[in-house]
């Protein structure tokens, strides 16, 4: 908001309302808007989304707010949803000077008290790596202090983004607000949260700005799920709003809306054949099965549950190995009204969706270790992260890898320089054989004699043909509908189905930039 913009505020009596995209424009991740709304004499600024930028870790360590903003100028922040592109730069404004409150949904506030402490984990632990590296690797230069850099000696040292600590006190600015309850957070600024069907916890934030004739409502998607999403309940049809801006991950494809519980038992009993021959050292196969802990574990623990009840899988022992899922399916325990019928009637019946007749919790880090001992019998192993580029899971594929008997199975999106994408690979679905010959594991060449199997059917974002859908549901036609959150391909691709599907005015902001609304 430029001084000549307050000035004809003060002289119109007109109130302003401005638009600032600073994050996935033209980008998948990232996501963080500035609205900025004058009113007389009164500024309110808020964010809608903090998110961090996954594709590029250097982005946020900039500043990513306009020139002239601090975290400190900002009133509020609202958080759509727990993904840490979405919510996971909080510790750093927190850090940074924001003061006020972050208002999201109860289940994403239960999950960001493990998520963003995590993430300060991950970017202590990622910042530690690369020092020893340049410890090891530069030669004696002058270090120059840059951000996120300090010299020690004459070797840069990288400080992290945010810490552990940093993240733990982000927590106590969590304010939470539940779906389809209408909150003023700011005179004449109001919010209601509506089910986007995406995870657990995931709002479409409907803002309303201004009063009378000036009255503006602003429609943010955050990511929103399909139709016909496991588990939870349907994204909630919105009816109105002046603008809206909606995410473009799929905005080119269509999702295989195929059964997805023949594929999985196909894989399973396939893996279960290969796991009962015994390896001389490795003793029986293991079914390792990388899963993002959030959402994606859940669902594969619930198919896994409902497969073995039916007698369409062999009833196996399974272990979760992750503490960070253990923690997330509690927290997905607690919201029983968050799912479709099929699973409220599982709850109703006092059957626990998310656990299978052997399953093991495996808290422990010895726990995780004595897995790697020879198996009498076939066993699966459900572990984060989903692409397999750290955590407990990548010391079973170093250890199981080799052994013919094993079997990976991949259940979501491989991104770029994984060791998830590396063993998909070019693999086409139910071809096990058309894997590397050898991967490398912490600086080791490891042999990959084990099936690596790669299941696509379980993406929590709506296809361009359920964004179409859901945009029907507005019973007037939007000024313009923003699209966000997307690949150039998607980008186009969902411009086009707006345009062609619905006429609408269709706007791809390009990064930082600003929409008087
Ligand atoms: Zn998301």
């Amino acid at each position: 908001m430029t001084k000549q913009e307050q000035k004809r505020v003060a002289r119109t009596g007109q109130p302003l309302l401005k638009l600032h995209v600073l994050g996935a424009a033209g980008a998948v991740t990232g996501s963080l808007n500035l609205f900025e709304y004058i009113e007389r004499d009164r500024v309110t600024r808020f964010l809608v989304d903090v998110g961090l930028t996954v594709e590029d870790e250097r982005a946020d360590f900039m500043n990513r707010l306009p020139v002239g903003i601090k975290p400190s100028d900002i009133d509020f922040i609202i958080i759509s949803h727990a993904h840490i592109d979405h919510s996971g730069y909080l510790p750093k404004l927190v850090k940074d000077g924001f003061k006020g409150p972050a208002y999201l949904t109860p289940a994403s506030s239960d999950l960001l008290q493990f998520m963003l402490p995590d993430s300060g984990f991950l970017q202590e632990e990622a910042v530690k790596r690369a020092n020893a590296r340049n410890r090891k690797n530069l030669p004696a230069t002058e270090g120059g202090a840059s951000d996120g850099v300090k010299a020690r000696g004459n070797v840069p040292q990288r400080q992290p983004l945010y810490t552990q600590e940093h993240a733990k006190q982000s927590l106590q600015h969590l304010r939470t607000i539940p779906y389809n309850e209408r909150r003023e957070l700011a005179p004449n600024v109001a919010v209601t949260f509506t089910d986007a069907g995406h995870i657990l916890g995931s709002a479409v934030v409907n803002l309303e700005i201004g009063s009378g004739s000036s009255k503006r409502t602003f429609c943010f998607s955050g990511n929103i799920g399909r139709y016909d999403m496991p588990l939870l309940s349907e994204l909630e049809s919105v009816r109105s709003a002046d603008y809206v801006m909606v995410e473009s991950t799929y905005g080119n494809k269509l999702h295989n809306r195929r059964d997805r519980f023949p594929v999985l038992a196909d894989i399973i009993n396939r893996a279960h054949v290969r796991a009962l021959e015994k390896h001389p050292k490795f003793g029986c196969g293991v079914i390792m099965i990388p899963a993002f802990a959030v959402g994606r574990a859940q669902v594969i623990m619930h198919d896994l549950r409902q497969l073995m009840a039916e007698g369409r899988i062999p009833q196996m022992p399974v272990f979760i190995d992750s503490p960070m899922t253990i923690r997330s399916t509690e927290v997905h325990r607690k919201y029983r009204d968050a799912y479709n019928p099929l699973m409220r009637a599982l709850f109703d019946a006092e059957v626990d969706p998310f656990t299978t007749p052997e399953q093991t919790l495996c808290h422990d880090w010895k726990e995780s270790v004595a897995l790697l001992e020879p198996q009498s019998k076939p066993i699966i192993i459900i572990g984060s992260s989903g692409m397999a580029s750290g955590g407990r899971i990548v010391q079973h594929l170093q250890h199981r890898l080799p052994a013919r008997q094993s079997t990976v199975v991949f259940v979501g999106y491989q991104g770029t320089g994984t060791l998830g994408q590396t063993l998909v690979g070019g693999l086409r679905e139910g071809n096990p054989d058309a894997r590397p010959t050898s991967v490398r594991i912490s600086g080791k060449d490891v042999r990959v004699n084990a099936a690596i199997e790669f299941m696509p059917d379980y993406s929590a974002h709506a296809d361009y043909g359920d964004t179409i859908r859901w945009l029907r549901g507005f019973q007037r036609r939007p000024r313009s509908i923003f699209l966000v959150h997307g690949d150039t391909d998607a980008l186009e691709g969902l411009e086009g189905h707006i345009k062609n599907s619905l006429g609408w005015n269709v706007v791809v902001p390009k990064a930082k930039q600003e929409f008087v609304l």
